[in-house]
């Protein structure tokens, strides 16, 4: 598919006869001193798929203001009502809040990996030192594989608002889609992500990162609980959190156990199920700055009011925006993720049972 715009190169080593290596470091130490560059890289290739998300929201929502088609559903007996831009359609407007709810807690998860790095830098704590960067390593597997897949997503509902435009070289849709699918696949693959996070991630320094992420959600949670008109979304990403805690118990034990195997076939939608909780927490934790601040301009935060003040302000309207997003992943996202709990709850072993011969060919 290629990374066009990338210089890229191959090296063969030793293709045409003797080959020298050289010891670079310590002997046996290599891995160690791979894994510096890798998580770091990890990071990083978690940000370039998240840009390509972000690009393809800013694109979408900039055609779907343009592009017109169609009447207003509200207007379709109307022989004579005009054709409307695209972002009046129920449809295109719900692919535009699921890009733009991913995309600003895709956001906000980097950014929270960002300052727990810094807070390594700046505390001169020890105990503060290893809490963050537990959580910088719990968090690195949904940092690159949860959000390098839900960006690929977003790019190919992109795609989607661009209707046969997206799918042509002359819009910048289909460079997007192109260029976010490497990021699933380079700096391990999202399946390698996903065992990471089972495997090592879950139970290193005895569940203490684990329990430190909880903590640091629980933290939003009640903050939240204290908002009016956040009440219901604080008490539904609780919820999520308390079942996801369940999940782990259970995978994690699964994982230790003689059947090893149907744990690691469900630890891609572990993956999945704790970075739609992590994207929950984020997405909160936004709407809890969002609804005091919309609750001055305001004046309330009876929806009329909120409306019109986010007619007439700038600030309003993004806070508003904000509350819509958090609204729609909690309502709309988050009870599929319980359906998804349940499933690795039931923890289906059929990818291990079937014999290789019945998987045809
Ligand atoms: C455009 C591009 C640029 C790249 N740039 C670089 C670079 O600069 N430097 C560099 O070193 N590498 C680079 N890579 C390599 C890249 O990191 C690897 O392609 C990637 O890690 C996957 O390894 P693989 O291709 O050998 O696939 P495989 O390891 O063969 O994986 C194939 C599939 O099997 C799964 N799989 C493999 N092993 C396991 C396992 N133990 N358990 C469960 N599932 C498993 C994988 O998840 C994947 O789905 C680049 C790749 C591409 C496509």
């Amino acid at each position: 598919m290629g990374i066009h715009g990338n210089a890229t190169c191959s090296l063969t080593l030793g293709g045409k006869g003797k080959c020298r290596g050289t010891l670079l470091g310590e002997e046996n130490k290599g891995m160690k001193a791979m894994f510096l560059m890798m998580n770091e890289a990890r990071l990083l290739v978690g940000l370039q798929g998240f840009t390509c998300a972000s690009s393809a929201y800013s694109y979408a929502l900039a055609y779907a203001k343009e592009r017109k088609q169609g009447k207003n559903l509200l207007q379709s007996m109307n022989e004579n009502a005009p054709s409307v831009p695209i972002i009046q359609h129920p449809d295109v407007r719900r692919q535009l809040l699921i890009m733009k709810s991913y995309v600003e807690g895709m956001r906000s998860i980097l950014y929270y990996v960002g300052m727990c790095s810094d807070k390594i830098e700046t505390t001169t704590d020890e105990n503060e030192k290893a809490r963050y960067q537990g959580l910088i390593e719990i968090l690195t597997p949904i940092a690159k594989g949860y959000i390098t897949d839900k960006a690929f997503e977003v790019c190919s509902h992109g795609v989607q608002v661009y209707g046969g435009y997206g799918f042509i070289k002359e819009f910048p849709m289909e460079q997007l889609l192109r260029d976010c699918r490497i990021t699933m696949i380079y700096e391990g693959t999202n399946g390698i992500q996903a065992m990471d996070l089972l495997g090592r991630k879950l139970g290193m320094k005895k569940g203490k990162p684990v329990m430190d992420l909880f903590g640091e959600m629980q933290k939003t949670i009640a903050a939240a609980k204290g908002v009016s008109g956040l009440e219901e979304f604080a008490a539904k990403v609780e919820g999520a959190v308390n079942k996801l805690g369940e999940v782990a118990m259970h995978l994690g034990a699964t994982a230790m156990s003689p059947q090893v195997m149907k744990a690691f076939a469900n630890a891609h939608p572990f993956l999945e199920v704790s970075g739609d909780v992590v994207m929950a927490w984020m997405l909160l934790w936004r709407a809890s700055i969002a609804a005091q601040q919309l609750e001055k301009l305001a004046g309330s935060l009876d929806p009329e009011a909120r409306r019109a003040a986010a007619e007439k302000n700038k600030n309003a309207a993004f806070y508003e925006g904000q509350l819509r997003s958090a609204e729609y992943f909690i309502k709309s996202v988050l009870p599929v993720t319980y359906g998804k709990m349940k499933a690795i709850m039931e923890t289906c072993s059929a990818a291990v049972d079937i014999p290789e011969v019945s998987f045809g060919g």
